[in-house]
């Protein structure tokens, strides 16, 4: 039977296929307990997954190592399978269910719990880093012992592609799927998550916000996601399908007329020349960047380089990956935020536990904690500065002092690298994000200290609405034209420009055209986006009058009733 649901659109376009359902294994894990009569049952159970994994890893190795003999891969492979022998982890989680009667899956996670912290405890890195290990080997476990679905289809009979339907996604499972979907719907998530904006850059349809859609479908069945208009349809019948395809037809050509602006310049009409970037997560979103003409790159995520590995690449890997960025940039500014790791993006594997992780070990907290990572990078950075026109952006701060500790460490990186004779750019740019009310609040004492500044609307809303980006159940209070919002994105475009440092927006306000006239009218004249949104907001740049819409702003920026600020930036916009 056909139906159709509701969520939020989160990445535009039209997918048609089939359902893949996703579990998140350690995610669903149902605590519940065994009556006495089933323990028997329950512990067979136990067994049998683990011998099933065995068996999954045992053949895995095989195709490792048979590819590359000489590889890691296979030790790494026999120490997952060692676990599985181990009884502090399989016969201790055995004996709960024996003496609790807890379910086994749940037995698993909570003396997966157990383990993980006395990991925690272990002096020696390598040994601690071993967590991942344990948190791997119970994830397949857990897996099996729900019924994983198996490895995704590769071509479908029909031509269809495969639609993803998960729970929830993290960005790793985003970036690890985007070889073979069409399109994906979750349960949860925002419209600002970084599910959304892996996405969105990869330029995948999706609908997320469907509350229990996962429940709801079963794996195979034919599914439309509209992303643009926040819908999947289940089960569709002939008619509709062939409307959507038309639809898909009627955007793609949409899509190539807006080509027509790529070597148009971003003026107003009063002559005033805007600077459009691109915001980034890797190499590979450098010949979109190319394709639309971008004056540059406003944001390069450097942690989507490597968050869906468990330990970050040394510095030569990082290196050759920042300079590939710079060679692609031809010459055009590339802004490289140093990484933003912690709260949705965590390494493969890292257990770490915060209670409010949003408020937590994030960002530049997170690599002052971890200083020897963070040197890493810094010192990759500069290297690659000798390549282009890299300038490093810190991200989330709120204090001066996390400047002067990251300044600190950058002068010790260019020390190291004087010593060692290695090229970089003395002068390079360092500048900071405006993610947090305080520093939007506090604004002389980051310019005072930086070069440059970029304002993450995503976080800014986030942080001054105490609304979680990426918890579809707070969603609609996440109000980027909420008065206090709008207060502070032109306080600090204005602070910014009394101090003559330049600044611009990289949140996904500068990518939705709903909001390009009003950020001009407060003052903004450079915009970073995913490539994918450039030459649409250029259309809006094109036949924008600055005189005018900055008068009408002033108004608008002394309303603070909101369906009156709604109503004005609706008119603003024509
Ligand atoms: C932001 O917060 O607006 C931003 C650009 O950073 P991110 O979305 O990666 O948190
Ligand atoms: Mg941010």
């Amino acid at each position: 039977m056909s139906f159709a649901v509701h969520g939020l659109p989160v990445s535009q376009g039209i997918a048609i296929g089939h359902a893949h359902l996703v579990s998140h294994a350690l995610l669903e894990v149902n605590h519940y307990k065994i009556a006495p009569r089933h323990l028997e049952a329950e512990l067979e159970r136990f067994d049998n997954a683990v011998a099933s994994v065995d068996g999954e890893l045992l053949g895995l190795k095989t195709v490792a190592t048979t590819a590359q003999p000489h590889s890691e891969v296979g030790a790494f492979i026999d120490l997952q399978r060692m676990m599985l022998e181990d009884p502090v982890l399989i016969e201790a989680a055995r004996n709960k269910i024996k003496e609790h009667h807890y379910n086994a899956e749940w037995a698993l996670v909570q003396q997966m719990e157990s383990v993980v912290e006395q990991f925690r405890q272990i002096e020696d890195p390598y040994l601690r880093e071993r967590k991942a290990d344990v948190v791997q080997v119970v994830e397949r476990l857990v897996k099996t012992l729900l019924g994983d679905p198996g490895p995704l289809p590769q071509r479908r009979k029909d031509g269809l592609g495969t639609v993803i339907v998960a729970h929830d996604l993290s960005p790793a499972d985003t970036i690890g799927f985007k070889d073979h979907i069409a399109g994906f719907i979750t349960d949860v998530g925002g419209p600002t998550s970084h599910t959304a904006i892996v996405a969105r850059n990869l330029g995948i349809p999706a609908v997320v916000g469907l509350r229990h859609i996962r429940d709801l479908l079963r794996a195979n069945e034919l599914i439309i996601v509209d992303g643009t208009r926040g819908i999947a349809i289940i089960d569709p019948d002939e008619s509709v399908v062939e409307e959507y395809q038309l639809r898909r037809a009627a955007l793609e050509l949409e899509r190539s007329k807006l080509k027509r602006l790529r070597d148009t310049p971003a003026t107003t009409l009063d002559g005033e020349v805007i600077q459009l970037l691109a915001n980034v997560s890797g190499p590979q979103d450098m010949a979109q960047v190319k394709e639309t003409n971008a004056d540059g790159v406003g944001l390069l995520r450097t942690e989507f380089l490597f968050i869906d590995r468990d330990t970050l690449p040394d510095e030569d890997e990082q290196y050759e990956t920042y300079r590939s960025i710079l060679k692609a940039a031809s010459g055009r500014p590339v802004s490289a935020r140093t990484f933003d790791i912690g709260a949705d993006k965590m390494l493969v594997g890292s257990t770490q536990d915060e209670p409010n992780p949003a408020l937590g070990l994030r960002a530049v907290r997170y690599s002052l904690a971890e200083p020897k990572m963070f040197l890493t990078q810094l010192r990759a950075l500069l290297r690659s500065s000798a390549h282009g026109k890299l300038r490093i952006m810190i991200p989330m701060l709120v204090h001066a002092d996390e400047i002067e500790q990251t300044l600190t460490l950058i002068e010790k990186a260019k020390e190291e690298l004087r010593e060692e004779k290695i090229k970089f750019d003395e002068k390079i740019p360092i500048g900071g994000m405006v993610e947090v009310p305080a520093a939007a609040l506090a604004l002389n004492m980051f310019i005072r200290r930086l070069g440059f500044l970029s304002i993450g609307t995503n976080d800014l809303i986030q942080y001054t609405l105490a609304v979680d980006r990426g918890n579809e159940a707070v969603v609609r209070l996440y109000d980027p034209l909420h008065p206090a919002v709008l207060k502070l994105i032109s306080g600090t475009i204005q602070a910014a420009q009394r101090a003559e440092i330049p600044v611009s927006v990289c949140g996904e306000m500068a990518g939705s055209s709903t909001y390009t006239l009003l950020l001009l009218g407060m003052g903004l004249r450079s915009f970073s986006m995913h490539p994918a949104r450039i030459l649409e907001i250029k259309q809006q740049i094109l036949r924008a009058d600055l005189a005018e819409i900055t008068s009408r702003m002033q108004r608008i920026l002394k309303l603070d009733e909101p369906a009156r600020i709604r109503e004005a930036v609706e008119k603003l916009a024509g």
